[in-house]
């Protein structure tokens, strides 16, 4: 299984990729942990996205297809994997599609876990974080909804999107996931 999972920050998508991953036997692939890793041991990558963290904006969609090519060439995510976190714009979508075809296979779903803007807003407030000061959580929003949100329709269009309430246990969300992939926990 090759699913992406959709969601503004807050919406519970890292804890539910790591319960989908465990679920499925295939790696949790996070782009945020894997540059927030990056950072932390002052790569060159780190150097070049760090300030673009900080300031809650997106980094760039080539440096973004390096790091997830390199990342999905790897054996482990031969059988499948969950993607959180990626992509998150329209060129990054593209890049997706080619990268998987390249690779010979495609995504098999796209999870989009549904949350309300004021809980997204408290639940963010409530996240501990260097890069979750409010002012920042306000602009990663933003940028959510004006870069990100629009995949929403355009997974819709090509037959991949799947939509589960975000707003409920972790439990009732996983098992929404599940549900909603087609998958017998
Ligand atoms: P996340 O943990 O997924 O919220 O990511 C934390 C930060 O890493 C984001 O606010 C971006 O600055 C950067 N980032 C993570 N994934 C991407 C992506 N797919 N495209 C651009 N920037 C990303």
């Amino acid at each position: 299984m090759r699913v992406v999972l959709l969601g503004a920050p807050g919406s519970g998508k890292g804890t539910q990729a790591a319960l989908l991953a465990d679920e499925l036997q295939v790696p949790s692939i996070s782009t945020g942990e894997m540059l927030r890793q990056a950072v932390s041991a002052g790569t060159s990558l780190g150097q070049e996205v760090e300030a673009t963290m900080a300031a809650g904006e997106l980094v760039d969609d080539v440096t973004m297809a390096e790091v997830v090519r390199d990342r999905l060439q790897q054996t482990d995510a031969a059988s499948g994997f969950i993607l959180d976190g990626y992509p998150r714009t329209q060129g990054q979508a593209d890049s997706l599609e080619s990268i998987l075809a390249d690779m010979g296979c495609e995504l098999s779903a796209v999870v989009h876990i549904e949350v309300p803007e004021a809980e997204l807003v408290a639940r963010a407030l409530a996240r501990k974080r260097a890069d979750d000061q409010k002012e920042v959580i306000v602009q990663r929003l933003r940028v959510y909804r004006r870069q990100t949100q629009p995949l929403i329709d355009h997974y819709r269009s090509t037959g991949l999107l799947r939509v589960v309430d975000g707003h409920q246990t972790v439990d009732k969300v996983a098992a929404e996931i599940l549900d909603a992939l087609e998958v017998t926990a």
